[in-house]
């Protein structure tokens, strides 16, 4: 039994890039995309391999679409075959072969509302370029590419052609952060522009070879987060984000642990990194190949330095997170009540700004990600126990939660996390100050 408090997070993505797959789920669940009238195509060869809806006919002569997505796929299978991997091999074979990989269905494209509303489908994304009906077979419109027609008329030729490759990666069922990261990666490989960067090229190349053991693979985590973070620093951001929370998401799990390494490999960060790496050492030895890699990573020199300026207090810090994702929560929230992390004085008067500019506010999500973790834990035992009538329980419960919103979220007011009521039909009530929010049922 869980009561998840979920934070829906709007993202912007980026004008040079495709779709992400959060799209795809609403569009799923969007049933104004689906029932309306059926789009008209036209052929593009005459064997009827691809199918073009009739109004891509305002941004593009036929022969030019034509020539448009048959290049796109020359190039990227041509690409891929290079790359010499069994993987991108696969895919290589897969791209070449959309039409007979999707149960002999034709590769329609979309550039209009034809029966096919972009807005109806992608009511948060007015600013991606495309996107794949690409990861539910069951769809009645796969397999598509459908194009965002308001940003059609600005693409060249080249920007379409590698949009569509992405595309076409996605179609054969890989998303991003749900499998190793094959469209941007083989996309910045394959079609390397001007804008692009030698990073970008070089580490697409490396990483669209795919071989790794999977996304848990923490040699696939530092060459995907470098790709984002040096290949492509204009939308580093973005992306960065989205593998950080996929991480964040299994730091219960031995390989998420040690990642979080990864994600913080900067001097700055080693006053939580480096004690956080010893606890790690500590409790893992033996560690593997692959563990031993990313702590040496870490315990560099220069970062072995700064780690003195965090002092004791971050030595509480970094016990408070190891303890949360070791699920000792007692001894997290003990660890965490002193864990002090705005204390500067011991920090010698010379990089004291930096400290506080990239040090301290590293530290305040560690923090605030422990105390909200805790909060959250909290909150599911609390829930568990007014679905259970078990009183004494909520009652022992409450103070933990009231005593972590005071010491962290100061700005909160601690009725704004809401005690839990069990109503009559047996749902429970979200009370806050003192009103009833919403109701749920005590079991999912
Ligand atoms: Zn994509």
């Amino acid at each position: 039994m869980k009561f998840v408090v979920w934070i829906l997070l709007a993202v912007t993505c980026s004008a040079t890039f495709a779709d992400d797959p959060g799209s795809q789920l609403l569009k799923n669940l969007n049933p104004r995309a689906l029932k309306s009238k059926k789009p008209s195509y036209i052929r593009i060869s005459p064997e009827a391999r691809y199918l073009l809806g009739r109004s891509c006919l305002k941004y593009r002569s036929l022969p030019q679409w034509r020539k448009i997505i048959e290049d796109a796929f020359n190039t990227g299978a041509t690409c891929l075959k290079q790359r010499g991997s069994k993987q991108s091999l696969e895919i290589a074979a897969g791209v070449e072969g959309t039409a007979q990989l999707i149960g002999g269905k034709p590769l329609k494209f979309l550039c209009e509302e034809e029966g096919y509303s972009w807005k109806a489908s992608n009511p948060r994304d007015e600013t991606l370029q495309a996107d794949a009906v690409a990861t539910d077979p069951d769809n009645p419109h796969f397999p598509t590419i459908h194009m965002n027609p308001r940003k059609l008329a600005r693409l060249s030729d080249a920007d379409l052609q590698r949009i569509l490759f992405h595309e076409s990666i996605h179609l054969l069922g890989y998303g991003h952060f749900t499998h190793v990261e094959y469209s941007y990666s083989c996309e910045h490989c394959c079609f390397h522009s001007k804008e692009d960067s030698e990073e970008a090229q070089r580490l697409g190349c490396s990483i669209c070879k795919g071989k790794y053991t999977g996304i848990k693979d923490p040699r696939y985590i530092d060459d995907i987060m470098q790709f984002f973070r040096k290949g492509l620093p204009a939308h580093a951001d973005i992306r960065l984000a989205e593998a950080q929370s996929f991480m964040k998401g299994h730091r219960q799990e031995r390989w998420a642990k040690f990642n979080v390494l990864l994600l913080s490999p900067l001097p700055d960060q080693a006053p939580f990194t480096i004690p956080y790496a010893n606890l790690l050492e500590k409790k893992y030895t033996p560690l593997n190949d692959a563990e031993s890699r990313v702590i040496k990573n870490i315990k560099t020199p220069e970062n072995k330095v700064f780690a003195f300026l965090g002092g004791e207090n971050i030595q509480h810090l970094a016990n408070a997170f190891f303890f949360f994702y070791e699920s000792d929560y007692k001894l997290a929230e003990k660890e965490l009540m002193q864990a002090q992390v705005t204390d500067v004085k011991q920090v010698p008067a010379t990089i004291r700004t930096r400290y506080v500019e990239h040090t301290v506010p590293f530290l305040e999500t560690i923090k605030e990600e422990v105390a909200g973790g805790l909060l959250a834990y909290y909150s599911d035992l609390e829930f568990q126990a007014v679905a259970e009538n078990k009183a004494e329980a909520q009652k022992n419960i409450y103070p933990h939660r009231q005593r972590i919103i005071r010491a962290f979220f100061p700005e909160w007011n601690p009725k704004f996390f809401p005690p839990f009521k069990k109503a009559d039909d047996g749902t429970i009530i979200v009370m806050v100050d003192d009103n009833e929010v919403v109701r749920v049922p005590a079991s999912p």
